[in-house]
């Protein structure tokens, strides 16, 4: 019997040894695969500091990290005023300060005033295209920044943004939500109060591109509802909504209902890029 019970903890003994063993040379391997990736990492900052500075929009070679090249500079259509103070909408002349364009007048949005950097074509296409599709991540300090300036009037301590939301699929296949990151650089720039749990999307919505405004109003019919969190922080909030680009302008005016509905004191929209359509 007491052979036995020898043999039993000699065998348990040795188990937890070859176990320890086990353990020791795991965390060995993961200490080497963490000394692996940072060294990967250095070696990718030795990269960056040797290649020479490229312009954000072309990947031209600039001066120095972070900007434009002249060309992209001069080909980014800024947009300034004078502009329709709901909208912002660049106008064409100055027909004078406060004004409103028909088509707001026809149709006003649910939101107060929107605002956006720059118009959609040329370079601040091609910035929108890198931030959501290539590893643009760095992108979004300087589009903030742009967005910051183009919106300072809606912004300040009392401003709380909220950028509009990825579906849970399309966030997971592209692993950030371009609006969040802009929204918290604006956020950064600003005192601006950052939320970025607000408004769940709980429907992947078709894109709206090419869309009636019937189709792009049953497209987003059920596709937002705010969250427990947001039900909580919107009464009585004055509210920027974020996004990279407003196109129809028919996901923000949603987002603001729903946002007004919910007790919002005011609602505004700050994207980077606005569609223009001059005609
Ligand atoms: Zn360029």
């Amino acid at each position: 019997m007491k052979q036995i019970h020898q043999r039993l903890r000699m065998d348990t003994e040795r188990l937890n040894r070859a176990d320890d063993e086990r353990a020791r040379r795991f965390s060995a391997r993961g200490a080497a695969a963490g000394l692996w990736r940072g060294l990967a990492r250095l070696g990718g900052a030795a990269l960056d500091l040797a290649l020479p500075p490229q312009c954000l929009a072309c990947a031209s070679p600039v001066a120095s990290n972070g900007g434009l090249c002249l060309a992209c500079w001069g080909g980014m259509r800024l947009i300034e005023r004078p502009y329709c103070e709901r909208l912002g909408t660049p106008f064409p002349a100055d027909f004078g300060p406060g004004l409103v364009s028909p088509r707001a007048l026809a149709s006003p949005p649910a939101w107060g005033r929107a605002r956006a950097a720059a118009r959609f074509e040329g370079p601040a296409r091609e910035l929108v295209h890198r931030l959501k599709y290539a590893d643009g991540l760095h992108l979004a300090g300087p589009m903030g920044a742009l967005m910051a300036r183009a919106g300072h009037e809606l912004l300040g301590p009392d401003a709380l943004l909220v950028p509009v939301p990825l579906h849970r699929g399309r966030m997971w296949r592209r692993r950030f939500n371009q609006s969040a990151l802009l929204a918290r650089q604006v956020a950064k720039i600003s005192g601006a109060a950052l939320e970025l749990q607000a408004i769940e999307r709980i429907k992947a919505t078709r894109p709206q591109v090419g869309l009636t405004a019937a189709q792009r109003a049953a497209n987003l019919q059920g596709a937002f509802r705010l969250s427990a969190r947001g039900r909580a922080l919107v009464p009585g909030r004055r509210i920027v909504l974020v996004d990279d680009v407003m196109t129809t302008g028919a996901t923000l005016d949603r987002l603001a209902r729903l946002l007004r509905r919910a007790g919002a004191a005011e609602v505004d929209a700050l994207t980077f890029a606005l569609v223009v359509n001059d005609a």
